[in-house]
């Protein structure tokens, strides 16, 4: 979509880019994925016809979860500053962050096409008028095609709803929710401070627009068996959502994760578990989700577990063997019905 199409070009356009609009007869065909999973690079190749290359920013936004007066600490294994690809870039202006991420993929690696990650924190925690400064901004510069918000379930009122609404009219949208896990019980250890209806009533709302949904998941959380996993697995796979991120759980410096884990009371998964479980969620998603990333890495100095994260590639290409090794595909276990947790 451009910002110059017409009316009816746009709605064309964007019915084509929020696939969780299954009533739309084209988003039925059946998506072709090209490899063992339907990677994030595959969608952006057919949305935009080449590379594209996400410019992620930190614009300064604290969260409902460690806010001095709503929070209560945070999620037990975060930090804010293992953002590890913005960590350089607190306290810089916005825009300065995005100009300097279009000179890089222009100069160095020769794209055109780029979407503003609004990745560190929680990016809707702020008043609304600062909220639409900064999007509109992003939405600016040449080459933008589209922009990438990530929250929480819990900080989605209705005022930012309608800004979103009117962002999705104007570019690509993105909305990444951090979740982790279908369980109750998990997110209470993780002190995440929602439920999981509270994720469900968000995707409903969300559902009505024009936007793409993405869903972050931790595989190898306190007291979850590979049963649960496959429950939250399950649940994804037919919450009509579009798009997933997955990753081991990381345990972190100074961080009450990290005593837990140093008296004993979990312990991190190993590279063949967390392959495993991860193959075991990709089978179980439908053809069309997306799988947006499949691991992640924080920065060395305060990496306490696991340190095989440090080695992505090594976790992708393992991932793919163990998928080859199966003779399994993204979709072989996909089940669409419904579970009532
Ligand atoms: S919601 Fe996100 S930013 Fe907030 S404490 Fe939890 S992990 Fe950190």
């Amino acid at each position: 979509m451009r910002r110059n199409d017409s009316p009816e070009q746009c709605h064309k356009s964007l019915i084509k880019f929020s696939a969780h609009n299954d009533y739309i007869p084209e988003m039925k065909e059946k998506t072709k994925i090209k490899n063992r999973y339907y990677k994030f690079s595959q969608f952006l190749k057919e949305r935009y016809g080449e590379k594209v290359w996400k410019i992620p920013v930190d614009a300064g936004f604290s969260c409902p979860n460690k806010d001095k007066e709503t929070g209560e600490g945070g999620c037990i294994f975060c930090r804010l500053d293992s953002f590890s690809q913005v960590q350089s870039q607190q306290g810089i202006d916005v825009g300065a962050q995005i100009r300097e991420g279009l000179c890089l993929g222009r100069e160095r690696f020769g794209l055109k096409k780029f979407i503003v990650y609004f990745q560190a924190s929680t990016n809707t925690f702020a008043p609304v008028p600062l909220l639409r400064k900064l999007f509109e901004q992003a939405i600016t510069y040449d080459g933008v095609v589209g922009l990438s918000i990530s929250t929480r379930p819990d900080c989605l009122p209705k005022p930012v709803l309608s800004l979103l609404q009117e962002l999705s009219l104007r570019t690509d949208l993105w909305v990444e929710l951090g979740l982790q896990s279908i369980h109750d019980r998990t997110l209470k250890i993780l002190n995440r401070r929602h439920n999981y209806a509270d994720y469900l009533r968000t995707v409903e709302k969300l559902r009505s627009l024009p936007l793409r949904i993405c869903t972050h998941l931790m595989l190898g959380l306190p007291g979850e068996s590979r049963d649960d996993l496959l429950e939250t697995a399950h649940e994804i796979g037919c919450s009509g959502i579009d798009e997933v991120k997955l990753h081991p759980l990381l345990v972190l410096k100074d961080t009450p994760l990290a005593n837990m884990f140093f008296k004993g009371e979990f312990t991190a998964l190993d590279s063949e578990q967390y392959i495993s479980l991860a193959c075991d969620f990709i089978e179980r998603m439908p053809p069309k989700m997306v799988m947006q990333r499949l691991t992640a890495e924080a920065p060395a100095d305060i990496l306490i577990a696991p340190q095989w994260t440090m080695n992505k590639m090594r976790v992708l290409t393992g991932i793919e063997n163990e998928l080859k090794r199966r003779q399994t595909r993204q979709g072989d276990k996909y089940n669409h019905k419904k579970m009532n947790v």
